[in-house]
């Protein structure tokens, strides 16, 4: 039976790995399907990982994770290329599904697994996404200092990064399908508030254009007005999210743990879920700041909390 199972292999999940092993955790197996790095690995640059910093060219996120997992294996964490399907309690420990009927016990479990942006569909969406196509103004907004971007959506997200960026930005051209807005009141009359956001409502994005370099401009099509081509750098999309959850879900489709109205997993201070012994960490936690940095910090809590959960309940 593992000490200490981990789904995730993203910063959350290596930093709760790095630290339940090298915190003297025997049998710790971190599941990941793909490569472990996580999400920033699809980023082209990251300047805001404390103490990793390279001006001309920024550090990608490839290059930030790639030590990683080395240094956790060092003290111990196995790596199984295998995608979690589902976590079961039984009794006091837990069951971890894997594909081909596989079931593993393990004492404790960290979930790590992430959110993910949810996509808007437009033609070179996926191929800028990194290059000019965001979907976080804290981890991208500064590459457009005193430039002209467009932001997509709506809600709250959209609206809070329009306003964030609102004061980076140049100009903050706000593309919204409809024209009421679901954010909150008090953050729709900031909005109204700035003279660098432009309203264009109605309205959803056609296509993203550019070149090698990264995105060059934005076809926008405006009911009833046709298209507007904007020559922007940078696309922000903030058109919800997705909880990487499944895991922690029954077959009846019931959470075994306590999450939001979003499916956020509700944790305490301690990254403790409302089950004794699940812990979860990162993107997929309520409240996430969703930042490596964070993410890693949450890792290290979970990875300790493990540790002690072990040794009260099973030493
Ligand atoms: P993730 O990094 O999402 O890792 C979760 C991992 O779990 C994934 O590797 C996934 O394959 C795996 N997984 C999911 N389900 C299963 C399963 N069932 N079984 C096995 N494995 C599973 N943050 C910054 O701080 N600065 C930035 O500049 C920055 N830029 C970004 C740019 C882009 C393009 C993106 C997409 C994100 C950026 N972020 C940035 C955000 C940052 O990447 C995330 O906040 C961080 O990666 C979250 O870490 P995590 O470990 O919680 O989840
Ligand atoms: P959201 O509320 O689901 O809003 C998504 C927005 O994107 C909506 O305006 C939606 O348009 C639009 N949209 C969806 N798909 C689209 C597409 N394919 N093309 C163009 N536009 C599309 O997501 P969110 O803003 O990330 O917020 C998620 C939850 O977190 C909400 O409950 C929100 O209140 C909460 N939140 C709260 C705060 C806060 O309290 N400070 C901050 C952030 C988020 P429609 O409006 O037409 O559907």
């Amino acid at each position: 039976m593992l000490d200490c199972a981990i789904i995730g292999g993203g910063p959350a999940g290596l930093s709760a790995g790095l630290y339940a092993t090298r915190g003297g955790l025997k049998d710790v197996v971190m599941y990941e399907f793909g490569l472990p790095g996580g999400q920033i690995t699809q980023s082209s640059e990251i300047e805001n990982y404390p103490g990793v910093f390279r001006e001309d060219p920024p550090i990608s996120g490839a290059e930030l994770m790639e030590p990683w997992p080395k240094q956790c294996m060092h003290f111990g964490l196995k790596h199984e290329m295998e995608e979690v399907k589902r976590v079961e309690r039984d009794g006091d420990i837990f069951k971890i599904y894997l594909p081909n009927e596989k079931v593993v016990k393990a004492k404790s479990v960290i979930v790590a697994t992430g959110s993910t942006p949810k996509r808007a569909g437009f033609k070179g969406e996926e191929e800028f996404l990194g290059r000019g196509v965001s979907t976080c103004a804290t981890c991208d907004g500064f590459f457009y200092k005193n430039k002209e971007v467009v932001v997509l959506g709506g809600g709250d997200t959209a609206l809070e990064e329009a306003l964030y960026l609102s004061n980076i930005c140049s100009k903050v051209y706000l593309v919204h399908r409809r024209d009421q807005f679901r954010a909150a009141p008090p953050t729709i009359e900031r909005v109204l508030k700035k003279d660098n956001i432009e309203l264009i409502l109605n309205a959803t994005i056609k296509e993203v254009y550019g070149s090698n370099m990264g995105v060059e401009g934005v076809i926008i099509e405006q009911k009833g007005k046709g298209e507007i081509d904007l020559k922007v750098p940078g696309v922000f999309v903030f058109v919800g999210t997705i909880v990487n959850n499944k895991v922690l879900k029954r077959e009846d489709g019931s959470f075994i743990c306590d999450v939001n109205e979003r499916g956020e997993v509700i944790v305490d201070l301690k990254m403790r879920t409302s089950l004794p012994g699940l812990f979860a960490a990162g993107d997929v936690r309520v409240d996430a700041a969703k930042q490596v940095v964070c993410a890693a910090g949450d890792g290290a809590v979970a990875g300790m909390e493990a540790i002690n959960y072990v040794r009260e309940h099973f030493e």
